[in-house]
């Protein structure tokens, strides 16, 4: 427990309670979270399957058959790759779960994992609670905020087991190129580790741009498995239901692990995950269509008050650099403190996070404009 990094957002936390509790406006751009609600077709199906007394009962450890074959079928239709409902799909409890599970199948005391410089919290705390080791994969702008692994030392190689990539990125809001993950692949190879591709954006894409399943690439499976979630794709975070797929070895390993620890996802959930996989598909172009408008006027406004980001293509996030003479936690501070809107600092998500902050489009577009507007008036 004592390992466990202090939660960066406490301090900014308490600021906010007490300006709520004085009755100002604070708004949030901290937050992760889709403001939008799950798309009817996907609640309905939910509302069906709840009175299915058959769901009433235990759910099927790797997830029902019917979920993984959707899981499959999905996999199918959205990136033409092939995988097995039974040995190279495993249902989750969201994919956070996952992430935290893979540890304890994976990770002995003292064994490293690769985890971006900067991403989601969990690369890294999973590995704490186990008595693993985190290294930081450096990501800079120079390089596309593509995790460099070949700078990893030799020796921390020698005692590595696991790797974690994700692109489209959380926080940075990059994307990788067929050429990264290719590399990816083959250095996981070389040094026998678990490739685990987070694609917790795999449906938020804009321009255009659909990202793609590492699972496309050839090899890809001997060495990786990735993770899919209805979260962001669906507007369901808080239905916690997602799906790992690849390596038969690792979904092995982990379902063991969750099949001492958990009992599944409730099995009506799983049906309406199967709507949202296989029903209609233009709900997923309409999300994005949302975050996308909302990315064109943040960068606008950004760009207009002289704060630099690049443009996303896809994710539902804005990185942008701290005006010369703040630190994150600095600009963080006093956006809240004399713009009451909050702001996640970009060193929450690790070391390479210095120096950013992170805007999250899932704020209603009067708000965001609103916030930018204030910090506008701050600078
Ligand atoms: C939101 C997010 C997740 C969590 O997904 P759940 O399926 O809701 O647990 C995982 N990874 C990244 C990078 C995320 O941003």
């Amino acid at each position: 427990m004592a390992n466990l990094p202090p939660y960066l957002f406490a301090e900014i936390d308490r600021k906010k309670e007490a300006k709520v509790a004085q009755g100002i406006d604070v708004i949030s751009l901290g937050i992760g979270d889709p403001d939008q609600p799950t798309p009817d077709h996907i609640v309905d199906a939910m509302a069906k399957a709840i009175r299915n007394p058959a769901n009433h009962r235990y759910p099927s450890y790797p997830g029902a058959k019917r979920y993984r074959e959707a899981c499959a079928q999905w996999m199918q239709n959205r990136f033409g790759v092939d995988v097995d409902a039974d040995t190279e799909v495993l249902a989750l409890i969201g994919s956070k779960e996952g992430i935290a599970h893979l540890f304890p199948a994976f990770v002995d005391v003292g064994d490293y994992t690769l985890v971006p410089g900067c991403g989601y919290p969990v690369y890294h705390t999973g590995g704490i609670l186990v008595g693993g080791i985190s290294h930081f994969m450096p990501m800079t702008e120079q390089n596309d905020f593509l995790a460099d692994f070949e700078s990893t030392p030799e020796d921390v190689l020698a005692r590595a087991k696991m790797m974690f990539i994700s692109y489209p990125n959380n926080p940075t809001s990059a994307i990788a190129t067929t050429d990264y993950f290719e590399s990816a692949i083959a250095f996981a190879r070389e040094h026998d580790l678990l490739l685990i591709h987070d694609n917790a954006y795999s449906e938020i894409g804009f321009d255009g741009y659909r990202p793609p399943s590492i699972l496309e690439l050839p090899g890809a499976r001997d060495v990786a498995i990735e993770l899919f979630s209805c979260s962001k794709a669906y507007n369901m975070t808080g239905w916690r239901v997602a799906f790992a797929t690849g390596n038969a070895d690792a979904i092995k390993a982990l379902a063991t692990v969750k099949s001492n620890i958990d009992s599944g996802i409730f099995t009506a959930v799983q049906d309406a995950a199967i709507e949202a996989m296989l029903g209609p598909q233009d709900v997923v172009a309409g999300i994005s269509d949302i975050y996308q408008r909302r990315r064109d006027l943040v960068i606008d406004a950004l760009d207009a008050i002289g704060m630099k980001a690049r443009k996303p293509k896809g994710t539902i996030y804005v990185w942008a650099h701290v005006p010369e003479g703040y630190d994150s936690a600095g600009f963080a501070t006093k956006v809240l403190e004399e713009a009451n809107v909050i702001v996640a600092p970009g060193n929450a998500y690790g070391p390479s996070g210095e120096g950013y902050i992170r805007i999250s489009l899932a704020t209603p577009d009067d708000r965001l404009a609103e916030a930018i507007e204030r910090i506008k008036n701050t600078l």
